[in-house]
């Protein structure tokens, strides 16, 4: 079994990864707020974590990853208000959506996506365990954290006091300055107020949780304290994950997580996705027009700590790389094994992944392997490629497959399927045969399969 290094964010080196449970690590990484569909930048660390998962249990450990979603904030009630809808049905849709949207990039499910809505219990005991410690008081109605009371604040993300606003007013029409003992101060509950349209009860009155104790309680209730790896984009370094780690060593006397991982941010360059409204990138869109795999190559082309560009040019990049490693199937022999002196190729790219999950590097030793095994010809069997293949997500690729990623579903067909599962909970079964006429002239036919119900290519297309 290789050593695993992992840059860690408060030590700002890297750590040796040595599970608290041996051979079975237990990942946190933060998911999307739900407030619209998600868009490439937010299917960064889905497929970073994903796949550091996938490259662990090539190593031999067993992996426990939950990834949440934040179903329960501001954003969501801003545009909710703006849309004339309900809060909780937006947040509900998108959560389908984002599901719907993250399946079709063909890595499979976390194994837990936990609800901030759905862990009200625990997050609630959690404050209330902070305020009997003298960490966090209530005010008007809210209740605040401590941040002076936590002598290790500031441990993770390096900031000096002056540069740790937690920009809790700029969204907020009620300014929380003159409730707080302290402007470092942040909020765990807030008090209902007028115009917000869920509420839950508490020792505090009714209102709702803030963001940070949501992961806080989600990851303690599936991982425990002192779990090995919390992940996130490096936009939640603070203030989300440094009062993350605040409230845990205040209310448990420990660290939430022995490693820190975060990803650098998608950079958009400015260029229009050809369907898209203004300057934003929304996965589906990404996903239609290039398909899961060039969309998984483009996204581990860079280290996953650097910024990463996005623009047309990077996605043909990636399509293109695609298309060489399909070319080279075409002429493997299947199911074979490959030839031991090109193993060397095979052994650096886990190597390079043993090392920060340096996927450029790993990817430069596979295409070594393809080019080797492209000039020698015939009778190079393909399992070393189709390992390598399978850690990155890319194991599907078919040689047979057209170029131009025949796998990928439309995302209406989807959401289509979606409506006629929920027509058919409702029993109201002459919507869902409409919808599956539906689907039928989009080319999809419903299969009910043992894991539910699936799309296939209708016959006649
Ligand atoms: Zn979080």
């Amino acid at each position: 079994m290789r050593e695993v290094l992992l840059h860690d964010t408060r030590s700002g080196g890297l750590l040796a990864l040595s599970p608290r449970d041996a051979w079975r690590v237990g990942i946190y990484a933060c998911g999307p707020t739900v407030y619209s569909r998600i868009h490439i930048g937010n299917a960064r660390p889905f497929v970073v974590f994903s796949l550091l998962k996938r490259f662990l249990e090539h190593e031999g450990y067993g992996v426990n990853l939950v990834i949440n979603i934040t179903d329960v904030n501001d954003k969501i009630y801003d545009a909710a208000r703006a849309q004339g809808r309900a809060s909780a049905e937006l947040a509900a849709e998108m959560s389908d959506l984002y599901r719907a949207d993250t399946d079709l990039l063909g890595l499979g499910r976390p194994d837990h996506e936990p609800l901030a809505s759905e862990t009200m219990t625990p997050i609630v005991d959690y404050i209330q365990t902070l305020v009997d410690g003298g960490h966090a008081y209530e005010a008007g109605g809210d209740v605040y954290f401590r941040v002076r009371s936590d002598p290790a604040y500031g441990s993770l993300s390096h900031r000096q006091l002056e540069n740790m606003d937690q920009g809790e007013d700029e969204l907020d029409p009620h300014p929380t300055a003159q409730r707080k003992e302290d402007p470092l101060d942040f909020a765990l509950w807030k008090a209902h107020k007028p115009g917000e349209d869920t509420l839950w009860q508490s020792p505090w009155g009714p209102g709702r949780p803030g963001w940070h104790i949501e992961c806080s309680a989600m990851a303690e209730c599936l991982l425990g304290v002192g779990f090995d790896i919390h992940g996130g984009g490096s936009d939640l370094v603070f203030p989300h994950h440094e009062n993350e780690a605040a409230q845990t060593r205040a209310a448990r006397g420990a660290e939430l997580a022995k490693v820190w991982m975060h990803n650098g941010m998608i950079q958009l360059t400015g260029e229009k996705m050809a369907k898209s409204q203004g300057n934003i990138a929304p996965l589906h869109e990404v996903l239609a027009e290039y398909g899961p795999h060039a969309v998984v190559m483009y996204l581990i082309s860079g280290h996953y700590r650097q910024p990463l560009a996005f623009s047309q040019s990077e996605l043909e990049d990636a399509a293109r790389r695609v298309h060489r490693i399909r070319d080279a199937l075409r002429r493997l022999e299947q199911e074979r094994p490959s030839p031991p002196d090109m193993a060397h190729h095979t052994v650096a790219f886990f190597d390079a992944l043993a090392n920060d999950f340096n996927t450029p590097a790993a990817l430069a030793e596979l295409f070594e392997w393809v080019r080797e095994a492209n000039r020698r010809g015939a009778g190079v069997g393909d399992s070393d490629l189709r390992e390598m293949l399978g850690v990155l997500g890319l194991g599907e690729l078919s040689p047979l497959q057209a170029d131009g990623d025949v796998t990928s579903i439309d995302p209406e067909a989807i959401s289509l399927l979606q409506r006629r599962e929920q027509a058919r909970s409702e029993r109201d079964f002459e919507a869902a045969d409409r919808i599956r006429e539906d689907l039928r002239g989009r080319g999809w036919e419903i299969r009910d399969g043992p894991n539910g119900p699936e799309l296939v290519p209708a016959t006649g297309h």
